[in-house]
């Protein structure tokens, strides 16, 4: 299992709409909430689900 805090910047395999596929980590407990870099869309993923879309580092 991967570790997250809050303020850590993740990759994601796929571009957001908007190009970018950098997030910063809002909030973590059941579930994950994830503001996009290029944007400022915010997302809220299962751990799992982040855990799949992440390049692995
Ligand atoms: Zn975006």
């Amino acid at each position: 299992m991967m570790s997250f805090e809050v303020g850590q910047i993740v990759t994601t395999k796929k571009a957001h709409v908007c190009g970018s596929k950098e997030w910063v980590i809002k909030r973590i407990g059941a579930d994950i909430k994830l503001q996009c870099k290029g944007c400022g869309r915010e997302i809220v993923l299962m751990r799992y689900e982040l855990e799949k879309r992440l390049i692995k580092k």
